[in-house]
C-alpha cells in the first residue's frame, strides 16, 4: 500500500522561481521560510514536504489536510470583519515542530507515526466553491504551517479573490522577505504566533526568533492587517521579564497590533505544565498595556478574564465589541469603523455595517463529500 510519503510525493509542482535559487552542485535553496535550505539533490528541506529532484525543487500541490469554517474571532481575528465566517483549509507539514501543537495530526504528519492525517484532492475552485456554499467570507490557509506551502496558497487566493473573498494567513511568522513579497498582493490578513520572546526556547522549537520578528515588522510596513497571539505555558514563556520584552517589542511595531494572550491546555507531547489559569492571562495582559499596546486580549477561557474579551475605545474607554468566547454580543461601531462617543478611528478592517453573527461553533462545511479522501486510515 502507498505510503502518506509517496502519496503526497505525487501531489507537488515546480516551487514559484521567486521562492528558490539554483546553487552549484544541483543543489537549491528555499525561501519560503526562514530557515532558508540549502537543499541537495535527493532531499527534502527541514519541513520534509519541498525537496529537491534534479536540481529542481519541488513543493506541495492539489490536496488540502482538511477544511472547516469557523467564526472569524476563532483563528483569531478581532479586529477584522467580527461576527464573519472563516473557511479554514491546510495541507500538511511544518518548519518547526512544537511539542504542544495543537494542529500536530496536520502539521506533523510527516514527522510522527501516530500524526495520521489522510490528504484529501481539491482544487483552487472546489476550495472556493464550498467556501462560498458555507457563507464564508475569508478563506484562511492554516492548519500546518502556510508559509511552507505558499505557492498552493497563493494560488488558491487567486481564486479567491476573483469571488470576492478575503483572504489570511494563520502562521508561526518565520518568514522571509521573498516570501512575503510574493504573498503580499493575495493577503489581506496574517496572524502571527509569537510563541516566545527567547532565542533558546525557539531553538527549542526547531526555529530562531529573529526571522520572526523581522517578519512582524515587514508585515505591518507592508499594510497587510496583522494580529499576534501568544500561547501562555507557565514555566516555558510566562515570566514577568519575558512577557515584558515581547510586548515592548510589539508596541515598538505599533501599539495598534492586537495581542491575544491565549490559555494553554496539555497538548501533543507537552503534558506537564499546568494548564493556564485566568489570572495567569489578567498578568500577561496587564504587562502588554502596560507596554503600550492598545488592544490586548485574554482568550480561551470565556467569561473569566473580565473585560478582556471586549474592544474598547483606546481613546475614551468606550466598550466598542463586547464577545464571549467567539460569540459577538454587541457590535457599536459607526460605518467609518469609529467610536460612537469620540468618533476615534479603530484601527483594523470593518464593513459599513455588522453582518450579524453567522455562525457561533465551527461546523463541518455541507459539501465536505465534493472532497475525494484519497487515503484511507492505516
Ligand atoms: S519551507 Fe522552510 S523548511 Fe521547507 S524547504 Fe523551504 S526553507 Fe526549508
Amino acid at each position: 500500500m502507498a505510503t502518506l510519503r509517496d502519496i503526497l510525493d505525487e501531489r507537488v509542482r515546480e516551487a514559484d522561481p521567486h521562492l528558490v535559487e539554483k546553487l552549484h552542485g544541483n543543489r537549491v535553496r528555499c525561501f519560503s521560510c526562514g530557515h532558508c535550505c540549502p537543499i541537495p539533490d535527493g532531499q527534502p528541506g527541514v519541513c520534509k514536504v519541498r525537496f529537491n529532484r534534479g536540481g529542481t525543487l519541488y513543493v506541495p500541490w492539489g490536496y488540502v489536510g482538511g477544511v472547516q469554517c469557523d467564526p472569524i474571532e476563532k483563528k483569531p481575528f478581532f479586529h477584522a470583519y467580527p461576527g464573519a465566517l472563516a473557511y479554514s483549509f491546510g495541507m500538511l507539514g511544518c518548519d518547526l515542530h512544537c511539542s504542544y501543537c495543537q494542529n500536530w495530526v496536520t502539521s506533523q504528519a510527516l514527522r510522527d507515526p501516530n500524526a495520521v492525517s489522510p490528504p484529501l484532492d481539491a482544487t483552487p475552485e472546489l476550495l472556493v466553491q464550498d467556501a462560498l456554499a458555507q457563507g464564508a467570507r475569508v478563506l484562511v490557509s492554516t492548519y500546518n504551517e502556510p508559509l511552507i506551502t505558499s505557492e498552493w496558497a497563493v494560488t488558491v487566493f487567486r481564486a479567491a479573490r476573483e469571488a470576492g473573498l478575503l483572504t489570511a494567513f494563520v502562521s508561526n511568522g518565520n518568514g522571509t522577505p521573498q516570501v512575503l513579497e510574493y504573498l503580499r498582493p493575495w493577503i489581506d490578513l496574517y496572524k502571527v504566533d509569537l510563541k516566545s520572546f527567547d532565542d533558546h526556547h525557539y531553538r527549542q522549537l526547531g526555529g530562531r526568533i529573529q526571522p520572526i520578528l523581522d517578519t512582524i515588522r515587514r508585515l505591518h510596513q507592508m499594510g497587510i492587517w496583522l494580529e499576534i497571539v501568544t500561547l501562555l505555558i507557565p514555566g516555558f514563556n510566562d515570566s514577568n521579564d519575558e512577557l515584558r520584552r515581547l510586548t515592548e517589542f510589539l508596541s515598538s511595531v505599533s501599539p495598534d497590533i492586537p495581542w491575544h494572550v491565549t490559555a494553554f491546555h496539555k497538548d501533543y507531547k507537552m503534558t506537564s505544565p499546568e494548564d493556564t489559569r485566568a489570572e495567569d492571562l489578567l498578568r500577561a495582559a496587564a504587562i502588554g498595556r502596560e507596554a503600550g499596546l492598545r488592544y490586548v486580549y485574554a482568550g480561551n477561557l470565556p467569561g473569566r478574564v473580565g473585560n478582556l474579551e471586549d474592544t474598547h475605545c483606546h481613546q475614551c474607554g468606550e466598550t466598542l465589541i463586547r464577545r464571549y468566547g467567539y460569540m459577538i454580543e454587541e457590535y457599536r461601531l459607526t460605518p467609518e469603523g469609529n467610536c460612537p462617543a469620540c468618533r476615534t478611528a479603530l484601527p483594523g478592517r470593518w464593513s459599513r455595517q455588522f453582518d450579524g453573527q453567522i455562525a457561533s461553533h465551527p461546523f463541518l462545511p455541507r459539501q465536505r463529500a465534493q472532497l475525494v479522501r484519497i487515503l484511507t486510515r492505516q
